[in-house]
């Protein structure tokens, strides 16, 4: 047999309704914009690499469904990587420095020192002016009332454009771009050409629509989870939703926790706690708790799970 008989032909793995929004930029924000480039690989390019390390032949497409949605369930991750996708994005620098961290992608961005910053800064609406959360320092809660959110916008306007008007001063007197920008507000919007594998995105995806994450961000990453991935690899978006963005994770600590309280040992369900440092070793129900980031986060999990916090009388706030 010929090498060439050997060998299945091959055809591009296209993804029509991704196809369908090639170049159309999805709005973020009041100014920015994520639009698809160009992309390689599908589900099926996934499945295909993972059947390559176990050694066996394509199979029936309904099969294609369970394989993936295992090697997403045990993080067999590399098949993922076989996908890659590179996207136009528009972006508050602000938000591009969160954005850059993710260090698996290749970047080109618009530069500054070499072209006149875009002429366009990411303003707020009077009713978006979100309030410092008492609870988590990264965190906002609840927004600022109306007037308060109001006189912010007017300031923000007036600031936005005396920046502006500074740098512009600055290259009509002849300074050069690269100086001239440095007083530019970080709600200046930068643009870059960002490509990435599907791991790697689905992990970029994983902290940024996180309900932590920043809104600006999250902003970003629903549009493209949401508009771009569900489209070209319907199959792993699914089981990313199913065992990723929307799966909770225990602890040896929480399970051992939760398995007293599924079967009613409130009190051995709290010696646990206290066992392990969540609670302190003189907890007394109805005394004042100080706060732990640990414990928590297990409340959040035993409010979603339905079941009673033992010790949630005696916090208080
Ligand atoms: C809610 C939130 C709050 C944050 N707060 C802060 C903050 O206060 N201060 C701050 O500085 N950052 C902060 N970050 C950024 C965060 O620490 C990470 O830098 C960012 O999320 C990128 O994550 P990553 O490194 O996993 O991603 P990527 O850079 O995309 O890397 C993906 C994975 O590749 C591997 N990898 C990549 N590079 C290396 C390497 N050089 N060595 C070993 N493994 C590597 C790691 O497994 C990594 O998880 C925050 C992020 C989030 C989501």
């Amino acid at each position: 047999m010929t090498v060439e008989a050997q060998f299945e032909k091959l055809e591009r793995p296209t993804v029509p309704e991704l196809d369908a929004i090639l170049g159309v930029p999805f709005k973020v924000l009041d100014d920015g914009f994520v639009r698809v480039i160009d992309y390689m690989g599908n589900d099926a390019s996934i499945v295909q690499a993972a059947r390559v390390s176990y050694g066996k032949g394509t199979k029936k497409i309904h099969q294609d469904r369970g394989l993936i949605r295992y090697l997403m369930r045990h993080r067999h991750t590399t098949p993922f990587e076989m996908c890659e996708i590179k996207l136009h994005v528009r972006v508050p620098m602000d938000t591009w420095r969160q954005w850059i961290r993710h260090r698996t992608a290749n970047v080109n961005e618009y530069s500054t020192r070499y072209s006149i910053a875009i002429e366009a800064a990411y303003q707020t609406a009077p009713d978006q002016w979100r309030l410092q959360a008492s609870g988590n320092r990264q965190g906002s809660a609840g927004f600022a009332d109306e007037a308060l959110g109001r006189r912010l916008s007017e300031r923000e306007a007036v600031l936005h454009q005396l920046a502006r008007d500074v740098y512009n001063e600055r290259l009509e007197a002849g300074i050069a771009r690269e100086q001239a920008r440095k007083d530019l507000p970080l709600s200046t919007y930068t643009e870059a050409y960002w490509k990435i594998d599907l791991h790697n995105l689905l992990h970029f995806l994983e902290l940024r629509m996180a309900e932590n994450a920043q809104w600006e961000i999250r902003q970003y990453a629903s549009i493209i989870g949401n508009e771009i991935v569900r489209r070209w690899c319907p199959l792993t978006w699914e089981a990313f939703l199913d065992y990723r963005l929307h799966a909770i994770s225990f602890s040896r600590l929480e399970l051992d926790i939760i398995q007293k309280l599924t079967v009613g040992q409130v009190n051995e369900a709290i010696a646990s706690a206290i066992q392990s440092g969540l609670l302190p070793e003189d907890f007394q129900p109805g005394a004042e708790l100080k706060r732990n980031r640990e414990r928590e986060e297990l409340e959040q999990k035993l409010r979603q799970l339905g079941l009673p916090i033992p010790w949630e009388a005696a916090i208080k706030k």
